[in-house]
Order: structure tokens, then sequence, then C-alpha cells
């Protein structure tokens, strides 16, 4: 981004629904650059009134589960029921592998090809928490073009799953048969997060395979406390690949959509998200503020604690005692 983008005309852009101009302004939000910091408030003060009408669902599951597979067959089903559908994704890990989740040009070809479909890779970031905050607002603007389904896609990497639920609206945990021992390779805590497990690959010689698993999910989920209050934890069964399933899916998503917004668990949610956001903002500002500020006091206390001359608590008090 050369030239400083024109903040009214971009919205004007956004808010009619154009895809360039929606990529653009994503690339003001996480550009780093100082000089567009400005912008990207002014932009974001723009567009909030504007946002919050879609339904974010967050989806995770290992590595080969079937996750782009899944995005493309149910992105492209939204789509036939004229929705617009936007795909964002959260992979702090792609800026140390140089690629993301979504950079790969292969994935998700057919939903590519769709106009009421937008596909945004996961920004690049050292931080989770950086990468986070960039595809939330990547979300608000998506909203703002008037996308009604917003798919947060994530590899469990990290605490990437926990990032991604504190985004969404509900959150879906894709796994596969696993051969009886459904909890394998499941990270410990994330089948907590789920409102749905969807077990992927229920076609030709898996389909009973699938459905076992589906059952052994169900009765585990039933054990569990759910995570989203009033709603009782979902499993299915599904074939990306066959695109089949898709509409059962969906249904249950309008479902929860449905019965949390008439509880009032969905706005109080979204709130709380709010609040929890720009506590982190807080945190990790305050801190870096403060970092900065008393930069060569901490290095002098941090190598009297490398050296066992001061006790780790002690130092805290001293230098917050100092500052
Ligand atoms: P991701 O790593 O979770 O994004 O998984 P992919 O979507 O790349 O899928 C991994 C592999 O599983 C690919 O070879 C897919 O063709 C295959 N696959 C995905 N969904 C299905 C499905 O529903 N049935 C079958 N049989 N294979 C699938």
């Amino acid at each position: 981004m050369h030239k400083l983008p024109n903040i009214p005309a971009l919205v004007e852009g956004i808010l009619e629904g154009d895809r360039a101009r929606l990529a653009r302004g994503i690339t003001l939000v996480e550009s780093r650059a100082v000089k567009h910091r400005p912008l990207a408030r002014e932009l974001m003060q723009a567009i909030l009134p504007h946002s919050g009408g879609a339904i974010r669902v967050g989806l995770t599951g290992t590595p080969g589960a079937g996750k782009s597979t899944f995005i493309e067959a149910l992105g492209l089903y939204l789509c036939g029921l004229g929705k617009k559908v936007a795909v964002l994704a959260v992979d702090p890990s792609s800026s140390v592998t140089g690629g993301s989740i979504l950079g790969d040009k292969t994935r998700m070809e057919e939903l590519c090809r769709e106009p009421n479909a937008f596909i945004r890779p996961s920004p690049s970031g050292r931080s989770l928490g950086g990468v986070a905050a960039r595809t939330r607002e990547a979300l608000l603007l998506c909203e703002a073009a008037g996308y009604d389904v917003i798919l947060v896609e994530t590899v469990g990497v990290g605490q990437s799953e926990t990032a991604v639920r504190t985004m969404t609206d509900f959150f879906l945990l894709l796994q596969i048969a696993g051969g009886g021992d459904e909890l394998q390779g499941i990270k410990k805590g994330v089948i907590e997060l789920a409102d749905a497990i969807v077990v992927n690959k229920a076609d030709g010689d898996n389909k009973v395979r699938a459905n076992q698993a589906r059952v052994e999910f169900a009765r585990i989920m039933q054990v569990l406390h759910p995570f989203t209050p009033g709603w009782k934890p979902q499993a299915l069964a599904c074939s990306a690949l066959e695109k089949q399933g898709m509409e059962a899916i969906w249904e249950m998503i309008l479902r929860f959509s449905e019965e949390l917004k008439e509880s009032g668990v969905f706005e109080q949610r979204r709130r709380e998200q709010n609040i929890d956001w720009f506590r982190s903002l807080l945190q990790q500002s305050v801190f870096e503020r403060f970092a900065d500020e008393h930069k060569e006091r901490i290095s002098s206390i941090e190598s009297a604690v490398a050296q066992g001359e001061l006790p780790v608590s002690n130092a805290l008090d001293q230098l917050l005692n100092e500052a």
C-alpha cells in the first residue's frame, strides 16, 4: 500500500460490497506501518455501525480432517441459498512457515470462483494476539460489506482455537472417525469449546465408522458442560467431498442462532467478547508501553534475576515501586 487510501471512498466501496475495496480495507487494518494507524482507526469507526449482522462460525480440526474441503462444501451450499460467505483464518504459525492455511491457491478453488464468496488468508504476525486482533477487524469489515456468514478457520496450534472461540458465535470441531478411540488426537479442552462436532468423511467404506464415531461423540458431549449456556452440543456426520450433510449443519447453526437470540445469550456473549477483546488489547499495549519506557531498568533487574541475586517477586515489586 504505497498511496494512502481515501477513507470515505474506501468505506463507500466496502458498504457497497465491493470485494476489491474490502480486501484493501483489510490490508489497511493489517498494516503495522505507523502512518496507516489513524486511517485504520477512521475506517473501523466508520464501518462499526454497519457491522454485527452476520453469523460468525469458528471451525477447527487437525490437519487432514478436511477443513478446506468442508469450508468449500458449506460455502458453496450457502452461496446456493443466496447467502454471501466470507472465509477468514487465524494461523499464527503461517509467519514462521512462510505459508498460511488459506494461502495455498489450490484450496477452495470452486468457492474462489463464487461471486458471493470472499476468501482471505490469515494475517501474518509473530503473536497470536496480533493475528487474532486483525482477524476480528477483518470480520467486522466483512460484515459491513454485507456478508451473511463468516467462517473463521484455524488449525490447532497454540491457543488459536481459544482465540477463534472468542470471536465467533458458533464453534464447530471437525473430526474423522478414529477407530474407536474417538478422543485420540483431540487437544485437551478443545472439545469443551465446541457447539458441535461434525464427523467428516462419512462416505464409501467409511460411512459406518463415521456414524459410529458420531454416536460416540454425542455420548461424550452429553456429559460435558456446554460451552454455550442453553445449547446442547450436537454431533453430526457429513461428507465434505461428496457435499453431503451441509443442509443439516446449516439448519443446526440457524437453530442455534434463533434460540440464543431469543434467550439473550447471543447478544450478551457478543458484548462480553468485545470487552474481552478490549481488555486483551489494553493488557498488551500497557505492557508494551511500560516495557518501552523502562527498558534499561528492566534489563538491569532481569540480569539480577538471571544471576539469582534477586527473587522474581521482589524484582517485580522493586520495578513497580520505582515506576
Ligand atoms: P485440512 O487439512 O483439514 O484442510 O483437510 P483438506 O480439506 O485439505 O482434506 C484432506 C484430505 O482429505 C484431502 O485429500 C481431501 O480430499 C480429503 N477429504 C476431505 N473431505 C473428505 C470427505 O468428506 N471424504 C473423503 N473421503 N475425503 C475427504
